[in-house]
């Protein structure tokens, strides 16, 4: 069982991976290999899997400084912050909340020993529109039959825990709404499900050491024992799977967080560095209205947050606000993107070449306004909640709501 730790001790740890993952972050941006060493450091930190709960054999961890962990990892390599996210939120959070005793302690086990979970919800025609997906589960007997499609699908090849989304339907095809499904693969052990295969690996612009992929399921057997049921049941529970997710949006956004404040430390360091016209550049004042700016940004982030993450706290479900995660993980993504250019502007020449991290930083955040919801569509959420309108999850959503007026 993981000790007990106080935020600060956990932020102090953080800290010292934070120093050693710097100094590697560029070798997996320019290898795309995924960063196995850094995550032998994250086990060896406990902070792989740090919420689960210590029945489980984690620390019962708060989201709050699991996110504290997140952003100082953050500010020295983005890859490194995305996996301790994915190891503490997302897939993992589900399965901790609505999962058997014997799924949390099977998904724990892989966890804790270093796996990243992967998420599978998005199809190629069934993006923000998730709702959509046409991945079929079909009951047989004691078990289900998948059958289907994902893509960009993160960690593809290298996860072992894979909890994948489907629209169930009875032994006959008549349809039961959309439920997770608990798949687990690990070559190396000669764990290889018939039926689950890796597909094309995406080249992506940023955060190059990990895997995006597809992920087809060609009958996939899936045995009921692996079946996730949220409290609701098929009808409804893609509701209840889904406010998991707020949990990983908030991970997400602090990732954002920490890029943004690590170039913010940058260009505070090169303006007081670096001399033109005879004197620091941080005498001119167009400079330090940008600083001040993303300074002003990033502490707003930051307040929101880490509200949305103690949001969860006594909440039936332990997972933060929706709105509340919606509306800190668009502002906080939008606000690095905006802090990481103005950092590499601040650095000119500089900051455009390899000398730097800013160049990196600014590919590796501008995936933040995209995956796990895009900026528009949190956007849209928040506007519903202030406005009383439901958001639409499919086109007969949609639908409705025009012919509503
Ligand atoms: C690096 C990366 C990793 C990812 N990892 C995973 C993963 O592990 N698992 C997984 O399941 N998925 C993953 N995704 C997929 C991600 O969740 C989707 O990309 C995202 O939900 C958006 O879907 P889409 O890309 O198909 O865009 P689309 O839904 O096609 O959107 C296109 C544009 O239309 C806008 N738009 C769409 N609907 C609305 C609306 N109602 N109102 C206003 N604007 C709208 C969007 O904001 C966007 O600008 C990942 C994506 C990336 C880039």
């Amino acid at each position: 069982m993981l000790e007990d730790r106080s935020t600060k001790a956990y932020q102090a740890l953080a800290r010292d991976l934070a120093e050693t993952f710097a100094k590697r972050a560029a070798k997996w941006d320019v290898t795309r290999d995924y960063c196995w060493q850094n995550v032998d450091d994250l086990v060896a930190g406990k902070i792989m899997g740090m919420t689960i709960p210590k029945r489980f054999g984690g620390a019962g961890a708060s989201y709050y400084d699991a996110c504290i962990v997140i952003e100082e990892i953050a500010r020295a390599c983005t890859l490194t912050s995305r996996i301790v996210v994915e190891a503490n939120m997302g897939a993992i959070g589900a399965i901790m909340a609505y999962g058997t005793d014997k799924q949390r302690a099977f998904a724990a086990e892989l966890v804790l020993a270093g796996d990243k979970p992967a998420i599978a919800i998005t199809e190629p025609d069934a993006g923000s529109a998730a709702g959509e997906m046409k991945t079929t589960a079909r009951r047989d007997g004691d078990r289900y039959i998948l059958n289907g499609r994902k893509h960009w699908i993160t960690g593809g090849g290298i996860s072992k825990l894979h909890l994948i989304f489907a629209r169930v339907e009875d032994e006959k095809g008549s349809p039961l709404g959309i439920g997770a499904f608990i798949a687990h693969r690990d070559p190396e052990k000669g764990i290889e499900p018939k039926g689950l295969s890796i597909g094309e690996r995406r080249r992506t612009m940023g955060l190059c050491g990990m895997p995006e992929t597809e992920l087809i399921f060609e009958d996939l057997v899936i045995e009921e024992d692996f079946v996730l049921m949220p409290p609701s049941g098929f009808a409804h529970g893609f509701k209840d799977l889904m406010t998991a997710y707020n949990g990983q949006r908030v991970g997400a956004g602090t990732v954002a967080l920490g890029v943004a404040a690590g170039a913010l430390e940058h260009a505070t360091r090169y303006m007081k560095e670096r001399h033109q016209f005879g004197r620091p550049i941080a005498e001119f004042q167009g400079l330090q209205w940008m600083l001040a700016d993303m300074d002003t940004g990033v502490h707003a982030s930051r307040l929101m947050l880490q509200e949305a993450a103690r949001s969860g706290a006594g909440s039936r479900s332990g997972f933060p606000d929706k709105t509340m995660a919606a509306r800190a993980k668009a502002f906080a993504t939008e606000t690095a993107i905006k802090v990481v250019n103005d950092a590499l502007q601040i650095f000119g020449a500089r900051g455009y070449g390899d000398q730097e991290p800013l160049e990196r930083m600014y590919r590796d955040v501008r995936m933040f306004t995209i995956g796990g919801g895009t900026a528009q569509v949190l956007k849209t959420q928040i506007a519903g909640a202030r406005l009383g309108i439901k958001t639409p999850q499919t086109r007969d959503g949609y639908a409705k709501l025009a012919a509503n007026g």
